[in-house]
């Protein structure tokens, strides 16, 4: 069944708040924190809050939601996967580092994202400054 959602709905807004509010507690409960990549954050945040508009419940959103036959007018999760989902606390932090969605991730992990991340930008940098300087000659 397709639902319709309107984001720029006031409603849909408080919700995006609540969410936002919501993971951060996530953060805070479980020792987690955002991981460095903050659109996949932001994705994330938004899927999250758009299942609770459409299904009442902050299912994944990385994986299908559909209608639950044994209970007719609710919804259920493959895997089961309701914020913060067992596979992530049990599984996928303790042994990857991150969750499947890619927005949780241990103070480690996060720490090697960035030295990644800064090891990138220098190494563009420096390529720039290696075309400049042929540029010029
Ligand atoms: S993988 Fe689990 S913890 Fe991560 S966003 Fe999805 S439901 Fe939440």
């Amino acid at each position: 069944m397709m639902m319709q959602l309107d984001m720029n709905s006031p409603e849909f807004k408080a919700e995006l708040e609540k969410t936002r509010k919501f993971t951060d507690k996530v953060c805070e409960s479980q020792g987690w924190v955002y991981s460095a990549n903050e659109d996949v954050n932001e994705g994330v945040i938004l899927g999250l809050a758009r299942h609770k508009a459409l299904y009442g419940k902050r299912f994944c959103p990385c994986f299908m939601v559909e209608e639950d036959p044994a209970k007719p007018g609710k919804f259920k999760s493959t895997d089961d996967r309701i914020c913060p989902c067992k596979p992530a606390i049990e599984k996928e932090i303790p042994e990857n580092g991150i969750c499947h969605c890619q927005i949780f991730c241990t103070p480690e992990y996060k720490e090697n994202q960035l030295k990644e991340i800064e090891a990138k930008e220098k190494a563009k940098a420096e390529l720039e400054n290696v075309e400049k300087s042929e540029a010029v000659q």
